[in-house]
Order: C-alpha cells, then structure tokens, then sequence
C-alpha cells in the first residue's frame, strides 16, 4: 500500500522536525522519514540564539526550552578574549541560551507529537522521485520496504543529504583544512569562572562554564591540525588533555567525559534549496564548523519560513510561485552563515606573532559596544531581515511593497476594547496578524487569504517605533512583515 501525504520531510533531526510541527500547525498532512529509532544523545548543538527563541515565542513555546536550559548573556566570537554581549539586543531574550541539542530536539518532538505528525523512525529512505504531480520516497525498514507520496518533499537528512545529491543539487565549498578536538568533561575550574578563552603560539582553546550535569564544554586546537586523515581518528581524553596543557599550562583535572569528538572546517553551501518539487533545508542546505553556535539555529529558521508558504500553496491560498521565496530569503542567510564560519576560522588558526596581533586587534574591536552589537546581531539571527527579496509573489492581489520583510518586535498591544495582548501571542497559532491603527484601512494582500487565515486587530495605539507613521501593518506567520500602509 502507498501512503499519501501533502509533505514529506527525508530526516527527523530538530529542523526536519520543526518543519513538520509548522506545516502541521497550518492544517497540512506530513510525514517523517527518520532512520534512527532513538534520538541523538549527544549535546553537539549547546547554543540557541535570541532570534530562535523568539522565534518558539511565535508559537507559545518559548518557556519549555528556558525552562531546560541555562541563560548566558555573553558568548565567544572566534575565540577572541572580548566576548559578544547578547544582553544589548531590543528582544524579550536578550542572551543565548546553553542547552543540548538532545533537549531541543526532545522539546521539538514532544510539540510534534501534540499536533499529530506522523514521524516514521527506522525508516532509511534510500530512492527519491519527482515529477509533474508530486513525489515520491522509498526505502527500507527492519519489517520491508516503505513507498511513501506527497505532493512536495523536504530534504532535512542533514549534511551527507541523499535529498541533496538525488535531487541534483550541487554542494559548492571546500574540503576540511584545520580541525578542532571537542569534550564535554569535569573540570575543576575557579568558583563562577566565566567562558574562558586562551590562544598562543601552542594552539587555542575555549572553555564554557559548567551546565547542569557538572561538565563544561572545551574546545581546543594546535597548529598542527591540518590533516584532514586525522578528522576520523577518534579522540582520547589524553590527547585532549595534553594539548590542553600544553596551551593553558594546566588541564583543571579534565575527566569524565561524556562526549568526545573532533569537528573541521569544511563549509558548503547548496547552489539552491529548491529543485521542483524538493527542498533543502538545516545542514542539508549548509555546513560549516560550528563558530557561534549558529548552524541549528539557522536551520529552525530555514524550516519557520518554510513551513507557512507550503502550507498556504497545499490549502490553495497561493501559487507555487511563493516557494520560490524560500530560496530568495534563506539562501543569502546560509551564505552569511558561511562566511561568518570562514571569518572566525581564520582568526581561530592565526598562530603567527603577526595572527595573534591581528586577533588581539579584533578584539579591542569587539570592545567598542556598536560594534559589538552588530555582530551579535548577526550571529544571533536577530538582524536577520528579507527587505531585499521584495514583496511575496504568488497571490492573487498585487502585494503591498512598502515595508516588507522586516522583523516584527513583540511589544505589548492594547485592543480597543482595552484588553492587553502581544504581538507575538497573536502570531501563536501560526495565522497571519493585520494590525490597524484608528483606520479600517486594509494592506491589500489581506484579500488574498482566508478570513479565517487572518487575525485582525485595530489597535488604540502605536505600540513600538517599528509601527511609527503606519495605519496598518500585515505580519506573515513567521514573524515578518508583508506590508505596511
Ligand atoms: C560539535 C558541534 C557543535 C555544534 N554547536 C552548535 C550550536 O551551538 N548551535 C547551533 O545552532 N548549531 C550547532 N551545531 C550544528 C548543529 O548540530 C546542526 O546544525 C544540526 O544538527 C542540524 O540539524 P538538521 O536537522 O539539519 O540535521 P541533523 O541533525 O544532521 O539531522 C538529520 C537527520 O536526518 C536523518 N537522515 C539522514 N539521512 C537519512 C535517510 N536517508 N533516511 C532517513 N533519515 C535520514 C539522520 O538520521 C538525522 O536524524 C553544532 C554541531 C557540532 C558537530
């Protein structure tokens, strides 16, 4: 027997799952492909960003992952000595967030099982198909084959993606030059030492402070890890030990480790995220090395701008032509990704006198608060905006092109019947939200949609200065504006 569904998404980690949470949330059917039959264990992902966890905010959700995870307003930028201060950011979360993927990723499928997808774990897809009418997937479980159908599928399978390489796509970038030891160990460090960082002719190092099982994250590296054979080569708590003394002068007792890993610093980026009716989203779309703790957060946001669009063409309220914004808007934030990677690699193997005079320049930067602003900006997602990709094609009244693609705030807004709410309690439930000011004025995509895809409020007052000289702002489900009048 062949099951049909509107999605299918190849690869159940955090974005595939997300995605299908969203396109749930819409009203559309949607299957998951996962090979695994368990969840990773690993930490890997520590970090999540202001923008994504406004981002869970959107959908009510933000107060599960603060509650399993760690506040931290500072975090390293190629482990330079200055850290970047989250804490200037105009959000509701203004700080990154320590938290193991293993717990995003738990948190993430709780939210999917609560809406009803259909995840399918110990299913390795291994042939993927389209055509004019739809797609399809096959592959094997322990019990047989699988053949599965759907009208558009999303690659999610992370970043050996078969989605990738069957659909045709090239994954454009280069070959691991330098790598980094990685362990999530005990160590004894000073009372409240804060994130600790430590580069010199010997190699680099950073240390975060301990989470909630007693173990802090260290990362190092030396000059001499350029060869990529070694990569495979597994690590061992007196490799990482020993190097680690050999730059710091001291290993703080490291012991007890729960993961042990090395990482590179191949980064690629795929030449689309759209071929047909195929997808690429989260690491199947970008890899890098993991500076900044960037690549989850972006991949739940490739998946948030995804999600809505699809579900609007499957519910018939807009033509294929919109998916074609997807790539418009993200691919731009992958390559930002990219080479934000590629900068903090080269001050992260800058061993030289005349390397660590330039990352000690940077660093003094990185003091003057403007600057450290921007970049915190960027690596948090927060300044991430689609004002150059223009106005949303693919419905059926011409859009509004003023104002669109900016980041909506979520300040407090007070109905006229005096009733106070948020702007992003109203974007909750993954509707559109029109915002009017004293006028019954409409942005006109609003015709386009579903009543019931709308949720209109006049408003008694302008609530932020992101609404200064407006009489009516439309904001998409993601968070974006689509239009202001
Ligand atoms: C050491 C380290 C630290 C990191 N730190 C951070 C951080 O702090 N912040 C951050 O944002 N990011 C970080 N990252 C990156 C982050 O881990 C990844 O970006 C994230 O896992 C990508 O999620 P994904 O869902 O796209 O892919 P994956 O997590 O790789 O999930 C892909 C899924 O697809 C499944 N799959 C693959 N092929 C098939 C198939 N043929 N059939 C069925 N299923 C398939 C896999 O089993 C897997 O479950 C870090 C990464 C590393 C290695």
């Amino acid at each position: 027997m062949v099951d049909s569904f509107d999605i299918l998404i190849v690869g159940g980690g955090p974005v595939g799952l997300w995605l299908a949470c969203e396109v749930r949330l819409a009203g559309a059917s949607v299957a998951v492909v996962e090979r695994r039959q368990e969840g990773v264990l690993q930490s890997r992902a520590g970090t999540m960003h202001s923008r994504t966890l406004e981002m869970f905010a959107l959908r009510g959700l933000a107060a599960r992952f603060l509650a399993s995870g760690k506040r931290q307003p500072e975090w390293h930028y190629g482990m330079l000595d200055t850290l970047l201060d989250y804490s200037r950011l105009d959000s509701r979360f203004p700080q990154t967030l320590r938290i193991p993927q293993a717990t995003t990723e738990k948190l993430i499928r709780e939210r999917a099982a609560e809406l009803g997808v259909v995840y399918l774990s110990g299913h390795q897809a291994e042939a993927i198909r389209q055509d004019h009418s739809g797609v399809t997937v096959e592959g094997t479980t322990d019990k047989g084959r699988f053949h599965l159908q759907g009208r558009y599928l999303v690659g999610c399978d992370g970043a050996r993606s078969l989605t990738r390489q069957q659909a045709g796509i090239a994954f454009l970038g280069h070959e691991p030059t330098h790598t980094w030891l990685l362990g999530d160990v005990r160590l004894d460090l000073p009372e409240g030492a804060p994130t600790m960082t430590k580069y010199n002719e010997h190699g680099g190092l950073l240390i975060a402070p301990p989470g909630d099982d007693g173990r802090s994250r260290i990362v190092v590296t030396t000059p001499d890890e350029t060869n990529p054979a070694l990569f495979r080569q597994e690590l061992t708590l007196e490799e990482l030990a020993r190097k680690t003394r050999k730059i710091l002068g001291t290993d703080y007792n490291m012991r007890d480790p729960f993961w042990l890993s090395r990482f590179s610093n191949e980064t690629r980026l795929a030449e689309r995220y759209r071929s047909g009716r195929i997808f690429l989203a989260g690491d199947a779309s970008h890899i890098h090395a993991p500076f900044g703790g960037q690549g989850l957060n972006v991949g739940l946001q490739d998946a948030f701008n995804l999600g809505w669009k699809l579900a609007a063409v499957i519910n018939g309220e807009a033509h294929d032509v919109l998916l074609d914004s997807y790539e418009a808007e993200r691919r731009p934030v992958g390559k930002q990704l990219n080479d934000s990677t590629l900068t903090q690699n080269v001050l992260m193997t800058a061993f030289s006198r005349g390397g660590l005079g330039l990352r000690k320049m940077v660093s003094d930067c990185l003091a003057f608060p403007e600057v450290n602003e921007k970049i915190a900006g960027q690596i948090s997602g927060f300044s991430v905006g689609y004002e150059d990709v223009g106005p949303l094609r693919g419905f059926s009244e011409t859009p509004c092109v003023t104002g669109v693609g900016m980041r909506a705030p979520d300040c407090s807004v007070r109905r006229e019947d005096g009733s106070e709410t948020t702007v992003y309690q109203l974007l909750s439930s993954g509707h559109w939200l029109h915002l009017s000011f004293g006028t019954d004025a409409t942005v006109s995509l609003v015709d386009a949609l579903r009543e019931e895809s709308v949720i209109q409020i006049r408003s008694a007052e302008r609530p932020h200065k992101f609404f200064e000289g407006a009489t009516a702002v439309l904001i998409r489900p993601d968070g974006y504006s689509a239009g202001v009048l």
